[in-house]
């Protein structure tokens, strides 16, 4: 309950809606398998799923088994623990694959995000002739950013030149699908790469990938995507929409913690091409002779043959304990969850702008199919000590200058409980704060 009695005529409504809803959700139990962290007595709400996931409680067993097997056996581990070192990112591969809509063969744990988009634009982003151009989202996470004008530069081109971005129309704040694809179209020839987000970090957008990719080919260019905000959010069908490459981080929506080992996409069409460009390493020769210690590389097929080092094991080990709650949840029901969280979330915040007389605008599309659980909302006229008052009342959120919010309600382990709490604290502190 929050902590001072609400005057808000409708919280009573939502509290009610609320406990209505989580007790008839299937998926209820799962947020008992994760730490919640403390506000006080209470757990905090927790909406910042999008840029650390909540530990799994499964996590600490995983760990320390790891630890155990390699007091107990040193390098014997390798080939001794429960889970053989060796081959521990293989103990992700089917689950990721499920997540990612992908063939095992098509994923690999490996490295972290932006190491893994750079040695995917090595081997996709290959101009050559007239077709020089990379194509990103204006306002891209700057990660992706500086990996891509720094892949330009590497190129020798200048990124003035060669570094398309894609802005909205005016007064807009997202991409409309039918602009995506006459961009594309009018670069034709010009464009050798289009390496867009799935799910934009700022805005919540969900792209429409599948159009983005064959709107990409139909110019005769390779198409992939940063899934950092889109992997463990929204359904996924990389195979399907014949995606040539996409890379994610694992500490996100995938609750791998901290720093968690990152993964990556290569499609299928791509499993077997030795002469594709690309950074190797002995992770990435065949895995029957890797020790024996040749000196010509021979290639792993598939997105495995990518990999440069050996598995960082304790990088991993949580993530594998957030996986089998995937696994146990399924990507489709979570989405379902997620559907209605969210709108529950929407609709909330439209009451509380009506309420309060606070322009809420929310920078995320309304169509459902166009986002994941991620709402981004400008509290217009209002500052820092509105966001002192949420943190100060237990609500996690993610705040930008001037006044944007952006939360994220995951279905694994949020309640429509913690929405109608956080809208509660919400609706006082837009009374309250300047
Ligand atoms: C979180 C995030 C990153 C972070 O990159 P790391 O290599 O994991 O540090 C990069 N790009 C996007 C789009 C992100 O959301």
């Amino acid at each position: 309950m929050p902590p001072v009695m609400p005057n808000w005529k409708e919280a009573e409504a939502f509290l009610n809606e609320a406990r209505q809803l989580d007790a008839a959700d299937p998926l209820a139990s799962f947020r008992d398998h994760f730490h919640v962290p403390p506000h006080g007595e209470n757990p905090a709400l927790y909406f910042t799923g999008n840029s650390l996931g909540l530990q799994p409680k499964g996590a600490a067993a995983v760990i320390q088994d790891e630890l155990d097997d390699w007091k107990k056996y040193g390098v014997e581990g390798h080939f001794q623990a429960k889970r053989p070192w060796v081959n521990y990112h293989a103990f992700a591969t089917d689950d990721l694959a499920a997540i990612v809509g992908a063939n095992p063969r098509e994923v690999v744990a490996m490295n972290a995000l932006t190491v893994n988009l750079h040695l995917l634009l090595v081997s996709f982003y290959r101009p050559a002739g007239r077709r020089t151009r990379l194509m990103i989202e204006k306002g891209a996470f700057p990660s992706d950013r500086y990996a891509a004008v720094s892949q330009l530069r590497m190129h020798g081109l200048d990124p003035e030149h060669h570094l398309i971005e894609l802005e909205p129309r005016p007064g807009e704040h997202t991409l409309r699908t039918e602009d995506i694809e006459a961009r594309i179209e009018q670069e034709g020839q010009h464009l050798a790469c289009v390496m867009l987000c799935g799910v934009q970090y700022y805005t919540g957008q969900w792209m429409p990938m599948a159009e983005i990719t064959a709107a990409a080919h139909a110019v005769g260019a390779t198409c992939g995507f940063d899934l950092a905000h889109a992997v463990g959010n929204v359904p996924l069908q990389l195979h399907n929409w014949d995606v040539d490459f996409a890379c994610w981080c694992g500490y996100k929506y995938l609750n791998g913690g901290p720093g968690c080992t990152a993964g990556a996409f290569v499609h299928d069409r791509h499993a077997n091409k030795p002469e594709l460009a690309r950074l190797e390493g002995w992770w990435g020769h065949a895995e029957s002779r890797r020790f024996l210690m040749e000196p010509d590389f021979d290639l792993m097929p598939g997105a495995e043959g990518w990999q440069t080092s050996n598995a960082p094991v304790f990088n991993m080990a949580a993530l594998l304990a957030s996986l089998a709650e995937f696994r146990a949840a399924g990507i489709d029901r979570l989405r379902t969850k997620s559907l209605a969280l969210t709108g529950f979330l929407e609709r909330g915040i439209h009451a509380v702008a009506k309420s309060s007389g606070v322009h809420l605008e929310i920078l995320t599309p309304s169509d459902p199919n166009a986002r994941g659980c991620q709402l981004s909302v400008v509290a217009h006229g209002k500052g820092k000590s509105l966001y002192n008052h949420l943190t100060e009342n237990g609500v996690i959120v993610d705040w930008r200058e001037p006044a944007v919010i952006r939360l994220a309600p995951v279905p694994l382990y949020n309640r429509f409980a913690d929405v109608a709490e956080f809208l509660i604290i919400l609706e006082q502190g837009l009374k309250e704060s300047k």
